[in-house]
């Protein structure tokens, strides 16, 4: 008899309950006993677990959040705090786990592979897109119709009063969030942390707009460390620019919630599932992701050393389409 573990961590991101449904279905499917873990690997060092069974996961499945809750665990980061999780997992005869969450998740469960042997298939759960070995990550696509959404709303606002908004998407080391909002939402402009960008380019190229009769204009800009990056440049567009009203909107944590699109149902459901197959199938310190439309597992390592570059034709697009 198999026992299969499954927890969330890091940043929330809508479809990671249809993933933990999938998991705790196929887990059952395959005549495995499935636990849930609270909050992450916290949840994990203070054995807070429970046995899950399919109607644990009833009617879940078109909620964000997660019913698992998530949490970063600094004492997870030293070996005592991991020492701690594995003797939870041993006393309970766990014999696999899987990780649902982004980069730092993956570290964790690397470490916590190459330390004690639990075998583990994390999946990518996170709004950023930012994960080597797989196509999508789970939430990204919800995150983008959100802001999506958002930017709609705001180009109203923006051509009835002919001002220049400036909008603050996530996604600090990663520009996919920008990038699809910017060429979804018809953005003038785009900001991202692939790319230097100056406040005189930004100048430059809102004026070209004008010239060609532009009565508002969007920029898109992914945030930095610390949000409110946006406020920085607009404050610094708007000394040069003295004709126009410019506003900003930082969009924030609505792009962590809500219902996940069927793109991110369809996705979380199949990694899910994938991410039990390949456990049972005997994989392990491995992510299951989705290239071209087929499962595929990457190794741990490879997941958070390898990066995802920002796909260049989506660079290409938005610097004609926003002309
Ligand atoms: P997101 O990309 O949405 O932020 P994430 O999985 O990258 O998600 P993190 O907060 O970076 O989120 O990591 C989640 C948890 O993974 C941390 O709170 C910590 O418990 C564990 N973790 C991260 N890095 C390490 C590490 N170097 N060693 C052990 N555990 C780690």
């Amino acid at each position: 008899m198999k026992r299969i573990a499954i927890l969330t961590s890091g940043g929330d991101a809508p479809g990671m309950n249809a993933c933990i449904r999938a998991a705790v279905r196929g887990a059952i499917y395959y005549e495995a006993e499935v636990y849930g873990i609270n909050q992450g690997y916290q949840g994990l060092i203070e054995n807070d677990m429970f046995r899950m069974y399919s109607h644990s996961v009833s009617n879940i499945l078109q909620h964000g959040g997660t019913i698992l809750k998530s949490a970063r665990s600094e004492e997870f980061k030293t070996k005592e705090g991991r020492k701690k999780a594995y003797e939870n997992l041993k006393e309970r005869e766990i014999t696999g786990m899987v990780a649902i969450g982004g980069d730092g998740t993956f570290t964790g469960a690397h470490i916590f592979y190459e330390e004690f042997g639990i075998p583990i298939v994390g999946v990518p759960g996170t709004i950023d897109n930012d994960i080597y070995g797989t196509d999508k990550t789970i939430g990204f696509d919800t995150a983008v119709n959100t802001t999506l959404d958002a930017i709609d709303k705001i180009r109203d606002t923006a051509d009835s009063h002919g001002r220049i908004f400036f909008i603050e998407v996530m996604g600090r080391d990663s520009g996919y969030i920008a990038i699809q909002s910017a060429i979804g939402g018809g953005a003038e402009s785009v900001i991202l942390p692939e790319k230097e960008s100056t406040p005189d380019d930004i100048v430059n190229h809102l004026r070209d707009g004008m010239r060609r009769d532009k009565s508002f204009s969007i920029v898109v800009v992914a945030e930095r460390d610390v949000p409110g990056y946006a406020v920085e440049l607009a404050k610094k567009v708007s000394e040069v620019i003295t004709n126009k009203d410019i506003r900003v909107t930082i969009l924030g944590h609505i792009q962590r919630g809500g219902s996940p699109t069927s793109t991110d149902r369809t996705l979380a459901s199949r990694l899910g599932l994938g991410a039990v197959e390949g456990l049972i199938d005997g994989k392990t310190n491995q992510m299951v992701g989705i290239i071209n439309d087929k499962i595929v597992y990457t190794s741990l390592h490879d997941a958070i050393t390898k990066t995802k570059p920002l796909n260049p034709d989506l660079i290409r697009a938005m610097k004609i389409l926003s002309m």
